[in-house]
């Protein structure tokens, strides 16, 4: 797992496609009862069990007609038609309709196969069983016809698919009462340092507080993975080895941040290096140096940088795509689009930068940027002020104010 171009540093899509090839989907499939399975992947293709309307229906309150019967009706020649039944959502009509006849028709209500549009209900008046047209319909009007959503047998979604709130609605008027997916990804999470407190308790001198598992658990939360949390591990060779040997046991997949830069006077490197087959990059990225990734003995690992920012950044560009593939979720390119920078950005070439930014929309409706500020990978603030990121390019040196740049808008993980 070394690395690559002149300066030794990894660009980041070769990172992200050594990943993708080192790993599989390791989730079973597993049948969920269709209300719990929001957010997981499908582990086969949905294919429709149905035609979707299952039978032509009325899409209004109004009439049923057979069109040929309106020939020639207008405001000066209306035409009447004799009512002989009614057609309700639930309650088909079961007779006949003669020429010279409608029925009264409902939303939803089926179509009976004798008459062949609909006239709103509005566009009529009523004498006693007479209705009395002005308009002839054109053929088919205010008609929903079968399968002219769905055709059974089609395939409605595919393997892969992360089902979302817009899914689940779909599956359920198909009549599918579980779905077949695959089971969550299990996570282990740690973080390691004698410097870090858990929130709650009082720092002393040199003490900061464990913030990386804090972004680690919340983006991963929005994942649906099953998360293990095994908390701060101090910075003591036994204990550290103690940890990741249980995570590796219980786990699909350990995360850590800290402890693997070049140098690093941490403990971490040096266990991962025994129990694991683990590659430590250099990252042409920005901020986000120092990567680990690789194997330990069943699980797969990710060795985020210290730094808040860089563990983030990270976790959000090269472990998420990464865990997605091995929860079976097939993955989609980030959408990334133009929009024109508002102020100067310093950036030298070498590395590909995630500049933490805002993006909004000028009075012309133009898309714009700026970045939050300061871009310290320590300035955590920054990720929380920001919508997106603007992602200026390996060999880009800075950027003038109104130039175009690509900008990243956060999905629904950040938020
Ligand atoms: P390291 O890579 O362990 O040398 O850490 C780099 C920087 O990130 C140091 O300033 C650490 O204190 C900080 N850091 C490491 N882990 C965490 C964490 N879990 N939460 C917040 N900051 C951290
Ligand atoms: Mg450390």
């Amino acid at each position: 797992m070394g690395c690559c171009d002149t300066k030794g540093l990894m660009p980041i899509e070769q990172a992200l496609s050594k990943m993708q090839e080192a790993v599989t989907n390791v989730c079973q499939p597993i049948n969920l009862p269709l209300a719990d399975a929001l957010g997981y992947a499908l582990a086969s293709d949905v294919l429709s069990p149905l035609n979707v309307p299952p039978f032509n229906n009325s899409a209004m309150d109004g009439y049923g007609v057979k069109r040929e019967d309106l020939e020639g009706a207008d405001k000066q020649n209306p035409l009447s038609l004799t009512l002989v039944g009614q057609s309700f959502a639930g309650a088909p009509y079961q007779g006949n309709v003669a020429t010279g006849e409608c029925i009264r028709i409902m939303t939803g209500a089926v179509m009976p196969s004798c008459v062949d549009s609909v006239v709103m209900q509005e566009r009529i008046t009523l004498n006693d069983d007479q209705v009395i047209f002005t308009q002839v319909p054109k053929l088919g009007d205010n008609v929903r016809l079968v399968a002219e959503d769905l055709q059974l047998g089609q395939c409605v979604l595919k393997k892969g698919h992360k089902l979302s709130a817009r899914d689940i609605p779909l599956l359920a008027s198909l009549g599918l009462a579980e779905v077949s997916v695959f089971r969550a990804l299990k996570v282990a999470v740690l973080s390691s340092g004698d410097e870090l407190k858990n929130v709650g308790e009082t720092l002393l001198e040199g003490e900061i507080y464990d913030s990386n598992r804090y972004s680690i658990i919340a983006l991963l939360s929005r994942l649906n993975v099953e998360i293990l949390d095994f908390g701060i591990i101090r910075d003591d060779r036994t204990l550290i080895r103690e940890a990741l040997l249980r995570a590796d046991e219980q786990a699909d997949v350990v995360i850590t941040s800290g402890g693997v830069s070049v140098g690093d006077a941490d403990f971490i490197k040096e266990v991962l290096t025994e129990i694991g087959t683990i590659g430590f990059w250099k990252l042409a990225i920005k901020p986000g140096k120092p990567f680990a990734f690789g194997k330990l003995g069943s699980s797969v690992f990710f060795g985020l940088p210290g730094n808040p920012v860089s563990a983030m950044v990270t976790l959000y560009q090269l472990a998420v795509p990464t865990m997605a593939t091995l929860a079976g979720f097939k993955i989609k390119p980030a959408l990334r689009l133009k929009a024109k920078c508002t102020t100067f950005v310093k950036k030298s070439p070498g590395r590909t930068d995630f500049q933490r930014a805002i993006h909004t929309v000028d009075d012309n409706g133009q898309l714009i940027v700026q970045t939050t500020g300061s871009q310290g990978s320590g300035v955590f603030s920054s990720m929380s002020q920001s919508n997106c990121f603007m992602v200026l390019e390996e060999q880009r040196g800075d950027v003038l104010e109104g130039e175009t740049v690509m900008i990243e808008p956060y999905n629904a993980l950040m938020d």
